[in-house]
């Protein structure tokens, strides 16, 4: 297939965010833009919501193709690929757990064959779920974890864990320029108010005055990190000059039990909401929190925001969320 060697006239770069319609990729997005980059959002908007760039669509310098990067990757001639495709909510990814997992495989190699071919250097959107349910704690990047290869989380880490493995053999073989991020459970705003993770799920159901589920004894931890801090975790790891010295963890290493999250969400809101119990999901990881000594090492980087600072802005954004849903549905 040819690849679009047109370019605008311009010195920015040109840059394809994959998943970029998403809560973390919207992010990416945004700073792109803000530096001045033509940027090519490809969003098969799964998980993600045009209202996530909505603000973006004005800009001449922003696309949004609407393609699933599972079957096929526009072939246009870019600088970077962020590779963020891929649902991240549990019940978001085992929806369709064939389709996670090629969106892994498959997508990833899609990204990897246009770097070849063009010279773009590759962010790969990975994650803390390759440490499976560690028994090393806290997780460092040595650690070569503990994963189920058979359960109903398998798509995603495993699927990950085969990215990372492509990332790794491209560098190898083709010399293809790749930055692996490990990232750690991240909120803030742009998250889909139902995409059913934790931070979403506890703040939605403490505004609407509704039970906050705890899934098993809530004594399992998180270790969460605000979206700004995160970012600017990116673009260090992929702005840098030094050749990628493998994955790198981002995460924020503040760590909570979810009871813990349950009781500081239902105090920062006010709200009257009680907590219920329900079963533990199968494989659950009883605990996680990053060794972030490599990317401070390597990126001078450390997250600046703390839970409760970060809450309180997540907090405000759902409330809009929640306001605009009902405005939606009275109008
Ligand atoms: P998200 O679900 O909000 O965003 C994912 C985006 O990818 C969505 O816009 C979705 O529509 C799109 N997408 C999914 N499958 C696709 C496909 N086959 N083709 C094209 N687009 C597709 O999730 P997020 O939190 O923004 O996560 C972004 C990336 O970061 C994911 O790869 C995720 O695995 C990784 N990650 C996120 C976290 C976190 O805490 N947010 C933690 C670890 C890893
Ligand atoms: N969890 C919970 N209530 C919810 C959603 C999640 O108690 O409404 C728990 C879940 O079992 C897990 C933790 O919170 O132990 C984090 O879940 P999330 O889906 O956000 O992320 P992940 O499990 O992928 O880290």
């Amino acid at each position: 297939m040819t690849i679009t060697r047109q370019r605008p006239s311009s010195i920015h770069p040109v840059v394809m965010v994959t998943g970029g319609a998403g809560f973390l990729g919207s992010h990416v997005c945004d700073r792109l833009i803000a530096e001045g980059a033509h940027v090519v959002c490809v969003d098969n908007l799964m998980t993600g919501r045009r209202s996530n760039v909505a603000h973006l669509r004005s800009s001449p310098r922003f696309a949004l193709i609407e393609a699933d990067i599972a079957t096929e990757l526009p072939q246009i001639d870019v600088d970077e690929i962020w590779n963020l495709a891929c649902p991240a909510s549990p019940p978001s990814y085992q929806l369709d757990p064939v389709h996670t997992m090629l969106t892994n495989v498959m997508g990833m190699k899609n990204c990897l064959d246009l770097a070849h071919r063009t010279g773009a250097r590759v962010f790969q959107a990975s994650t803390s779920e390759v440490y499976g349910d560690p028994e090393i704690h806290p997780q460092v990047e040595s650690y070569r974890g503990q994963v189920n290869s058979t359960g109903p989380r398998a798509c995603y880490d495993e699927g990950k864990r085969a990215a990372e493995t492509l990332c790794c053999d491209y560098q190898r073989t083709h010399g293809v320029d790749v930055r692996i991020a490990r990232i750690f459970n991240t909120y803030g705003p742009h998250m889909d108010p139902h995409d059913g993770r934790v931070v979403s799920n506890f703040i939605v159901k403490a505004l609407l005055g509704e039970p906050l589920e705890l899934y098993g004894d809530g004594s399992q931890t998180r270790s969460f990190c605000y979206v700004s801090d995160l970012i600017e975790g990116f673009f260090r790891l992929m702005r840098t000059a030094t050749v990628s010295a493998g994955p790198v963890n981002l995460g924020n290493p503040d760590e909570f039990t979810m009871r813990e999250l349950a009781e500081v969400v239902i105090q920062m809101t006010g709200s009257p909401s009680k907590i219920t119990v329900r079963a533990l999901p199968v494989d659950d990881p009883k605990q996680r929190r990053p060794n972030i000594g490599l990317a401070d090492t390597l990126l001078s980087w450390k997250p600046v925001i703390p839970l409760k600072e970060g809450l309180s802005s997540t907090i405000a954004y759902f409330c809009t969320e929640l306001w605009l849903a009902q405005l939606d549905k009275e109008h």
